[in-house]
């Protein structure tokens, strides 16, 4: 009888408490952060914009259903990776980024009061010191994402880009904010983090001519997450993200399919 009453109490406190991995996960949801790829995805005005052409799409000749398609695009356009080899030579090109710099916990900046009001706006160290002392450091081995609002323009290129123009002579007609390379430096002096996300197109503003927080944050891995969605379903800390581009060998960058895990 003793024996059965211990063996039920066992029973009882694993039901109650299940720490398993799945368990956990159980006590969460999945938040989708990737636009999908379509005609009305967004590439810089001189990349190749997503091409999708059927092969096919029917009943065959031998009676079933079948489809299947061709797709082409640039790198660097939708939701999409910035491997480091981008703007630093001998750094991290798409397939050598180890998995674990693709994982990771977030935290999540919102600059959007100050950035929804000014399109150059440029996120200073002030912005992330003033997180900072209302939410601690930002802890190692973070994913660091920024929300500038401009996520509720996608994909209007006009409100979202500055342009819905394309061509060379666009590019001087881009308007959307992003980081101050003062606060990429401060961030790779201060901090240590594996990846810095956005939801705009590039992690320099729409007026750089110098892309220098691409050359300052890629020169030290850390990589790149452009055009990011839905930021504003996420806590401002602890949502859990897996990053997986395209794994193109020798790639600067590439389709990114990423989510993230929020605890109920
Ligand atoms: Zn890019």
């Amino acid at each position: 009888m003793k024996w059965f009453v211990f063996a039920l109490l066992i029973f009882v406190s694993c039901k109650e408490q299940d720490d398993s991995l799945i368990g956990e996960i159980s006590e969460g949801k999945w938040i989708d952060l990737s636009y999908d790829f379509s005609s009305q995805t967004l590439y810089w005005p001189t990349a190749e914009t997503f091409k999708f052409d059927t092969a096919f799409e029917g009943i065959t000749a031998s009676g079933f259903y079948y489809s299947a398609y061709n797709f082409c695009a640039a790198e660097h356009g939708g939701t999409h990776l910035d491997a480091p080899s981008h703007f630093a030579k001998g750094k991290w090109a798409a397939d050598e980024i180890p998995l674990n710099n693709l994982t990771g916990e977030t935290v999540v900046i919102d600059v959007s009061d100050k950035a929804l009001k000014n399109a150059n706006y440029l996120i200073s160290p002030d912005d992330i010191q003033t997180w900072e002392k209302i939410n601690g450091n930002i802890p190692e081995n973070s994913i660091l994402l920024f929300r500038t609002g401009y996520g509720a323009y996608y994909p209007d290129a006009k409100k979202y880009l500055g342009t819905d123009e394309r061509g060379a002579d666009a590019v001087a007609k881009l308007h959307f904010p992003s980081i101050h390379p003062d606060a990429a430096t401060w961030l790779v002096k201060n901090r240590k983090i594996k990846a810095v996300g956005i939801d705009v197109a590039s992690v320099d503003y729409g007026q750089s001519k110098d892309f220098k927080v691409h050359q300052i944050l890629y020169g030290e891995n850390i990589l790149g997450f452009e055009n990011v969605a839905n930021l504003d379903k996420l806590p401002v800390k602890g949502a859990y993200v897996i990053a997986l581009p395209m794994k193109i060998k020798g790639g600067s960058g590439g389709p990114l399919r990423i989510i993230a895990w929020v605890k109920n």
